[in-house]
């Protein structure tokens, strides 16, 4: 991600209300690299970091998500091809391993499958590019929030941060902010999160009581949508659906 780019798209999320303008980014930029590998697919580079990296099952379903099946096929035959080639080799050390393993397969040496070789079933294209994005992200409100007034306005009329990115914000601004700064900067953020937290904790009381037969009619206000709201906003860029939950006798 370009450095400007990406300073624009805080900006914006911090612009647009949401339960978290961190996880706001991540989820445009996690739709972004979905796209770019089913669009993309032909590209060498593309092909080679598929092959040798692949996906996690979160990002395997999105890509299957899409319904765009010839370009998932041919990066599943790539990863697949891999995947054989290495089983194979893992096989033949296992075999000669046996051969050799004595009795009760205890012999000292014995080689199952190798550490390394079996943690590549969990590294994910998409999770690593978007970790890059999450520091960048971090590092980028930071750094608005230390020079631009009207970044900090922004921040603190903004609906607060899921619980991770609080924690999160916190420790980029300890090494990025120092004595005084990094002290406003921690009663702004508790300020903000304390308030919020409040907020969403009312959103979703009135939407429990919305069930109660006292309260048949009533309007929903803000509380029809608390429910996924809540989920993100504990959880993080958790998937929640957007759907209209529905209410009491519907
Ligand atoms: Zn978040
Ligand atoms: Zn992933």
């Amino acid at each position: 991600m370009k450095e400007n780019i990406a300073t624009l798209a805080v900006w914006d999320a911090f612009r647009n209300p949401s339960e978290c303008p961190l996880c706001s980014l991540l989820e445009k930029a996690e739709e972004k690299y979905v796209e770019f590998y089913l669009v993309n697919i032909m590209q060498p580079e593309a092909r080679i970091a598929i092959e040798k990296t692949g996906y996690c099952k979160h990002h395997i379903r999105l890509l299957y998500q899409r319904r765009d099946l010839l370009p998932l096929a041919i990066q599943l035959n790539d990863i697949l091809t891999i995947r054989i080639k290495e089983r194979e080799k893992m096989f033949r050390n296992l075999i000669i391993s046996a051969e050799d393993a004595g009795e009760n397969n205890k012999k000292k040496g014995f080689i199952f499958f190798n550490k390394q070789e079996m943690q590549k079933e969990s590294t994910c294209l998409i999770c690593d590019a978007l970790d890059k994005d999450r520091d960048i992200n971090r590092r980028i409100t930071i750094e608005l929030w230390k020079k631009h007034d009207d970044f900090k306005e922004l921040f603190k009329s903004s609906r607060g941060f899921c619980m991770k990115h609080e924690v999160d914000l916190i420790k980029t601004a300890k090494k990025r902010l120092s004595g005084k700064l990094f002290k406003d900067f921690t009663s702004v953020m508790d300020d903000i999160q304390k308030k919020e937290y409040k907020r969403i904790k009312e959103e979703l009381e009135y939407f429990i009581d919305q069930y109660d037969y006292q309260n048949a009619n009533r309007p929903w206000k803000t509380s029809r949508d608390a429910v996924p709201r809540v989920i993100r906003k504990i959880m993080g860029n958790a998937i929640v659906p957007e759907i209209k939950p529905k209410g009491p006798g519907e």
